[in-house]
């Protein structure tokens, strides 16, 4: 059996990541999204083990010097990192499989998995991003600062990134993405 093809969704926080990835699961249920473990404490309706696995930073420590991540980067203050022995079950049996992760994870990736299909979605306007930020209503003042901050940086390394899509309209977002994961 052909190994599944690795996706890999990128871009600054409140850019749209998650809402795309959350439609593109509706239009395709059989994509496997990676559930990603974090340090950072759950948000007000966020689940164990379907949002995230919620570890504390020893725990997440442990695991990273086990080499059980397949990519773990440090963001905004806390961990994340791709569970590898998942992902390495479910591209063996031929499954598409979906990870939404932030920069320094999709450049780690790019070195274990090159083949793996990079995909960097941008904002329509720095604005924009900050707006979507805000009216997201999830994430503190100081936190959203962060992001912001740490956005100017992502976005400057977009080029990076084979496939570049705008999230301005959503479903010709989601168009150009089913377009890339689908192509042979
Ligand atoms: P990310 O996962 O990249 O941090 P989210 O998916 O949480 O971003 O989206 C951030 C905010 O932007 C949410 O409130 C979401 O509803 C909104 N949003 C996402 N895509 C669009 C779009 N195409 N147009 C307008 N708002 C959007
Ligand atoms: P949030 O705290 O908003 O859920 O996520 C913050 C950032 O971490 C987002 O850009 C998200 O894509 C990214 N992220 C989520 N899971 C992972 C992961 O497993 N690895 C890496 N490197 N980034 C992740």
């Amino acid at each position: 059996m052909q190994p599944g093809q690795l996706i890999v969704i990128t871009g600054p926080s409140g850019v749209g990541k998650g809402t795309l990835v959350r439609h593109l699961l509706t239009r395709f249920p059989n994509l496997y999204l990676s559930v990603s473990a974090t340090t950072r404490p759950p948000r007000p309706g966020e689940i164990e083990g379907e949002d995230y696995y919620f570890l504390d930073r020893p725990s997440f420590e442990e695991k990273m010097a086990a080499g059980e991540f397949l990519e773990s980067a440090e963001y905004a203050g806390n961990y994340y990192g791709t569970p590898q022995s998942a992902i390495a079950a479910q591209l063996a049996t031929g499954q598409t499989v979906i990870l939404e992760i932030e920069l320094e994870g999709a450049r780690q990736v790019c070195k274990s998995f090159p083949e793996a299909r990079r995909i960097f979605i941008l904002p329509p306007t720095f604005e924009e991003l900050e707006r979507r930020l805000r009216d997201r209503g999830k994430d503190a003042e100081t936190a959203i600062a962060r992001r912001l901050e740490r956005a100017r940086e992502e976005l400057a390394a977009s080029e990076e990134f084979p496939y570049q899509i705008v999230n301005d309209d959503l479903e010709t977002a989601l168009d150009a993405i089913e377009k890339i994961i689908f192509s042979r």
